[in-house]
């Protein structure tokens, strides 16, 4: 068996990679009535994981050097002794990047995905491992995001950062496929995922920020784009892009910051290096602004029945498509997560045991 332990705490992007260590450890055993083993099949890897590997500024808990890291992924009993999960069940949850992993179904976010009986589900047609992405976590924030907080309407003109990834891409298939918005505006890090995100998910624009690099660049683009204002912005990276939606926005209009990636490898000493506007919270005085942080786990706990009604029927009617960056091999996981932020992927990217 091996696992990935947290072996140092990087300080910027370019250590990301060497945060863990991968090391021998033994095989599980069973030795209570209601465990079981897991194969690991899938393993995701999330922009989050950044607050447990050193203090930041998202908070939380700071994960001990040693500690064998944790995210979602998704397995198949291959022993078990526990009645309602026997083996050949494919199941989900927040468990340890292990190549084989003792479980007894109380790990957090653990679900059956799928029973060795059952057949012709929608994993069947779209794969386990969408159970982490289109069908998991980051799809559920893109959702919860959308229809609660932001609560697009008709009339709304929104744009979106990260509009690539795995939130962005279905947030904005939401806002625009679901929610019919008026317009909807995404960017990306590059002229392939712009050109995805129109002419395959069917948002209006895509504005490559690599391109519009700046501030001023940026707030000329948008302003050609979205002539009639924009009403509400779905954040998933923060940086000069915030900046300048900020500037231009609309009066009463909804900011909503899901996530602020470009700052997640920043040092929380090193205010340089952090992006700060000043003038954010003075700004929405006049302007009647909204800022609207949310975290996708308190929704999830309060109405997940309804994420799982709709976005299967969704997505087998075609209304929504989804892409997944798939990384080779359970060695390979630091590597994935470096990409997250390089920018290496479309959709959800995931491990491939
Ligand atoms: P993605 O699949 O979007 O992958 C991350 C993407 O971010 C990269 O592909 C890259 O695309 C972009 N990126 C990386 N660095 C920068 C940068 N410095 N500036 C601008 N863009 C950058 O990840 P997720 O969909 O999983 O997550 C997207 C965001 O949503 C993250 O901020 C994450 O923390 C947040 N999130 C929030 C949740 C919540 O509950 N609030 C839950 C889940 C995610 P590109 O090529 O376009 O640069």
């Amino acid at each position: 068996n091996e696992e990935f332990i947290l072996s140092t705490r990087p300080s910027d992007q370019n250590e990301v990679k060497s945060a863990w260590k991968l090391q021998a450890c033994s095989m599980p055993t069973i030795t209570n009535d209601n465990e079981f083993i897991i194969k690991t099949l899938f393993v995701s890897v999330d922009p989050y994981l950044s607050s447990g590997l050193k203090k930041s500024a998202l908070g939380g808990a700071v994960n001990p050097i040693g500690s064998v890291q944790i995210s979602g992924l998704v397995g198949r009993v291959i022993e078990s002794k526990n009645a309602s999960v026997p083996v050949d069940t494919i199941v989900t949850g927040r468990m340890e990047w292990k190549r084989y992993i003792l479980a007894n179904g109380t790990e957090p976010r653990f679900r059956i995905i799928q029973k060795p009986t059952e057949h012709n589900t929608i994993y069947d047609k779209i794969g386990f491992s969408t159970a982490i992405g289109v069908l998991g976590m980051p799809s559920q924030t893109a959702y919860y995001g959308i229809l609660s907080v932001a609560d697009t309407q008709s009339a709304d003109v929104i744009v979106i950062s990260g509009a690539a990834g795995a939130v962005g891409t279905i947030a904005g298939q939401i806002a625009k496929k679901i929610r019919g918005a008026q317009k909807v505006i995404g960017i990306a890090g590059d002229a392939k995922k712009c050109d995805y995100i129109v002419k395959e998910l069917g948002f209006d624009a895509a504005i490559n920020y690599k391109e519009y690099n700046t501030k001023e660049k940026m707030i000329e683009k948008l302003q050609e784009l979205a002539p009639e204002g924009i009403t509400q912005y779905f954040d998933n990276t923060g940086g000069f892009v915030t900046d300048a939606v900020f500037d231009i926005i609309k009066r009463h209009g909804k900011i909503i910051i899901c996530g602020q990636i470009s700052t997640y490898n920043n040092s929380e000493d090193d205010p340089s290096k952090v992006n700060i506007y000043p003038n954010y919270l003075a700004k929405t005085i006049y302007r009647g602004l909204s800022i609207l942080g949310f975290v996708c786990g308190d929704f999830i706990h309060r109405n997940e029945e309804e994420f799982y009604k709709d976005m299967p029927t969704w997505l087998d009617e075609g209304k929504i498509k989804f892409h997944e960056t798939f990384v080779d091999g359970f060695e390979n996981l630091p590597q994935a997560y470096e990409m997250l932020f390089t920018g290496g992927n479309i959709g959800k990217i995931v491990v491939r045991i």
